[in-house]
């Protein structure tokens, strides 16, 4: 059955694929320009930033938050995941005070039925390294929900974080496979004052853990400075000898790697766009974050 209603007085929420539907065929009708931001939720300035980018070029902004359970490969990730949706909507109404907003927030057999599982997708060897390498499956569950959102929503534009670099190549080459009309737009990251990559997993962070996560930034400052003289391979090596001297960072991995194809970069030439990736465990948190060589 579907529940739609106002948590704040601007802003409409609602629960069921058909709802949303319907809700945007008046916007169409309308000639508005659909803009959309998929989150899951927990929601913070980073989050907040993709909306107000969407609000510039587009008249009508659909925010999902739906914590998607066939990319975690880790149930107690899913488990711990931070969900506080009433909390979600108070902070769009006031952040973006609009009310040509619109927030979808399914509940897990609206999108998947009674079967939870992911469509296998291929993008051109993007999805088989780092975080394809490092969470099997996860890419797969990205494609899964991306398709039936965007399939659902049918936005102009799409707004996605370079936070999630990977992520954000992978979504440019689901829509050209697909061959969906819509514009991806890639949008900077937003950091902490000590520089930490704003995420909803920080929540889980105590004080210290927080303090101790602005070296993630740091050691990617210091990686840009070391390879404009090294190669790629002597800057590993590098990165991983001052995690390995950091008792409250585990480095899951480090890696530069070209930005359009995301492969490794074994021989640097001038004029090359790199870029590097980084995962690092603090107090059992998975934090990812990149910085453009
Ligand atoms: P999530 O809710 O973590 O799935 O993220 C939803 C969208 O927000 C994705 O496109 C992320 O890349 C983006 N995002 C998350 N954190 C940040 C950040 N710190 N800066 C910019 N975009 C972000």
């Amino acid at each position: 059955m579907f529940v739609g209603y106002c948590l704040q007085p601007m802003i409409t929420t609602v629960h069921t694929h058909s709802k949303l539907s319907k809700h945007l065929d008046a916007v169409r009708a309308k000639g508005y320009r659909i803009g959309f931001v998929p989150t899951m939720g927990a929601l913070h300035a980073g989050h907040i930033a993709l909306m107000q980018q969407a609000m510039t070029m587009a008249d009508y902004l659909v925010v999902s938050i739906f914590v998607n359970p066939t990319q975690f490969n880790n149930a107690q990730d899913l488990e711990k995941y931070p969900r506080d949706l009433e909390k979600d909507a108070a902070i769009i109404a006031t952040k973006i005070a609009s009310n040509q907003v619109v927030i979808y927030a399914p509940t897990v057999a609206d999108v998947y039925g009674a079967q939870v599982t992911a469509q296998k997708y291929r993008f051109d060897g993007l999805e088989q390294v780092m975080e394809g390498a490092n969470r099997p499956g996860h890419f797969d569950g990205v494609g899964t929900i991306l398709a039936f959102l965007f399939t659902l929503i049918k936005p102009h534009i799409a707004v996605f974080g370079e936070k999630d670099f990977q992520q954000l190549q992978i979504v440019k080459k689901l829509v050209s496979n697909l061959l969906l009309p819509i514009t991806i737009i890639g949008a900077p990251i937003h950091r902490e004052e000590n520089m930490l990559a704003m995420s909803s997993r920080n929540e889980r962070l105590s004080s210290s853990g927080k303090a101790q996560a602005a070296f993630i930034y740091t050691s990617l400052t210091l990686a840009k400075a070391y390879f404009a003289n090294h190669s790629s391979k002597k800057t590993t090596a590098y990165i991983e000898r001052l995690y390995a001297a950091q008792d409250a960072l585990s480095l899951e991995y480090f890696n530069i790697a070209h930005e359009d194809t995301l492969k490794p970069v074994t021989r640097k030439t001038t004029g090359g766009n790199y870029r590097a990736f980084i995962v690092v465990l603090v107090e059992g948190v998975r934090l990812i974050d990149n910085l453009k060589l």
